[in-house]
């Protein structure tokens, strides 16, 4: 039995769906406002009627959908067809497990962006026997062309760019509410589908094998779920699994600090000083980035672990106090608060860039600048010059929210792995035995994890070395894998 009044209480105290990317990374936020991305192809305002007052049918006559153009469709299947070009491990578990269609019968109902990585995803699952039917995470970053590419291609798609708070429950009822059509599986980006059904229709929780969780929002809000005794099926966290975090923390920081830097600035890095706030798996990213333009690199840490590992690799561990006068950039990825002050930025030399490439936007105390003797001039998109009485500028990126999410695009090879593992723990819930899976919150088996890295190794001609019996007995592993304990740390 569903308890709702309390449930409503834990979903009311999140930030609502336009104010929570946080880390949920299924595409960037770029895709709603950067220049280069595909998604500005899809402000072309055609016209100002609202998608819900239109009457549109695909090529085979269904209207089962809602998107903002059907006719560009066919522009959207390019979109499709490019990022497929580098989510080869999707298209591989499409072609392996095609002929067996571990999905069949599956009913999947769906709330991520609308992108043309996730069509790749959504796509797959089709190819593997589901059903589909899916609505946009976030009002902005559906690209409208692969919107209508899919629906085109006859998934139920509810979805276009600025839609109203309206809209977005609408399509997500739409969703969900359907004659002869009811959902056995919830694929899910921030939690708010799985909040509507809780909400609406908790009886459809009599058929659902288990919901699918890729944001850490969500996640918090399934655990805590959970904890409160009133998870009704099983939930997997794939936002937790050591690939996704790996290839979002690690990796794709020290591919899109640089990105993110130099579109919003033009700043060369060579000789320059920066100073890297945390030296975590964004941290290390974004050193490793930064040493290889030939910047001189500083680091500040906290933990003693973490602050030798920054000396191993090279790199001068200081107060922030000591170098704040001298360097040209400060990068905070510490998920902390208050780690730059207003005491730093007054000390901060002329045209210091300050950006956060961490925990929301708390590790900046940007509040502490809103102050009557201080100017603010916005001076790009995203670039905001804080004046001083004496002319001082210091150069402030995003207002001290994510750096990347919000001035740079993250790579389709990254959302592949998202989008796999995905797909992996939807097969995973759906096929699983009665009783493997409780009413509670689990991650990724490890092997399964193991699974999406292998998957994604032949794009690089990797080859793997296979243990030999007397090997694998030695180690006490099986041979096929997991070949490391759960508690390691990569
Ligand atoms: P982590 O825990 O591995 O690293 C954070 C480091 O900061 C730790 O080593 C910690 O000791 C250090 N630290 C904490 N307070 C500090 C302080 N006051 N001064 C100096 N160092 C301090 O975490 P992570 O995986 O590196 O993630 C860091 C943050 O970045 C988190 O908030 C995470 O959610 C966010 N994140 C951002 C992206 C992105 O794309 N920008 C991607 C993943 C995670």
């Amino acid at each position: 039995q569903i308890q709702f009044a309390d449930d409503m209480q834990e979903f009311t105290k999140f930030p609502t769906k336009t104010g929570r990317r946080s880390l949920s990374r299924s595409i960037s936020q770029s895709s709603t406002d950067s220049y280069s991305s595909a998604a500005s192809y899809t402000d072309s305002s055609d016209d100002e009627v609202s998608p819900r007052e239109k009457q549109q049918t695909n090529s085979k006559g269904s209207s089962n959908f809602c998107v903002k153009n059907i006719k560009q469709a066919e522009f959207g299947r390019r979109e499709i067809e490019i990022a497929e070009q580098d989510m080869s491990a999707l298209i591989s578990l499409r072609k392996r497990a095609q002929g067996e269609k571990p999905l069949a019968g599956a009913k999947i109902v769906g709330c991520t962006h609308i992108t043309a990585q996730t069509a790749v995803l959504i796509e797959t699952l089709c190819a593997l026997g589901a059903q589909c039917r899916w609505s946009a995470c976030n009002i902005y970053s559906t690209q409208n062309e692969v919107a209508a590419a899919l629906a085109e291609a006859g998934v139920a798609v509810f979805a276009w760019k600025g839609e109203s708070e309206d809209d977005f429950w609408w399509c997500i009822d739409r969703c969900v509410n359907m004659d002869g059509w009811q959902a056995n599986m919830i694929l899910d980006d921030g939690g708010d589908l799985t909040h509507w059904v809780y909400k609406k229709y908790p009886n459809v929780f009599k058929k659902i094998r288990g919901i699918v969780e890729e944001s850490v929002t969500g996640v918090h809000r399934l655990y805590q779920l959970s904890k409160a005794g009133k998870l009704c099926v099983p939930a997997m966290n794939v936002n937790d699994s050591v690939t996704k975090q790996k290839f979002d923390n690690l990796y794709c920081c020290r591919e899109s600090i640089l990105d993110g830097l130099k579109r919003t600035t033009d700043v060369m890095f060579g000789g320059k000083q920066v100073v890297v706030c945390g030296y975590g798996e964004v941290g290390k990213g974004c050193c490793a980035a930064l040493k290889a333009l030939g910047a001189i690199v500083y680091i500040t840490e906290i933990d003693p672990i973490c602050a030798l590992q920054a000396c191993m690799d090279g790199f001068r561990v200081v107060k922030l106090n000591e170098v704040i006068r001298q360097v040209d950039v400060v990068i905070t990825c510490t998920g902390n608060k208050n780690v730059v002050t207003r005491e730093h930025l007054d000390r901060m030399k002329n045209s210091c860039i300050v950006c956060n490439m961490g925990h929301s936007n708390t590790e900046i105390d940007v509040t502490s600048l809103r102050t009557p003797e201080l100017t603010w001039e916005r001076v790009r998109s995203q670039v905001d010059h804080v004046i001083w009485p004496d002319g001082k500028r210091v150069v402030l990126l995003a207002e001290g929210r994510l750096l990347n999410l919000s001035c740079s695009t993250v790579p389709t090879f990254v959302l592949s792995i998202t989008a796999t593992t995905q797909a992996l723990a939807l097969i995973e819930l759906y096929n699983a035995p009665e009783g493997r899976y409780k009413q509670d919150v689990y991650l990724l088996p490890k092997k399964m994890d193991e699974y999406v890295a292998s998957l994604h190794l032949p794009s690089f001609d990797a080859h793997l070395t296979e243990l030999t019996d007397d090997q694998a007995k030695y180690l006490g592993l099986n041979k096929n894998g997991p070949f490391k304990p759960n508690y390691y740390s990569y």
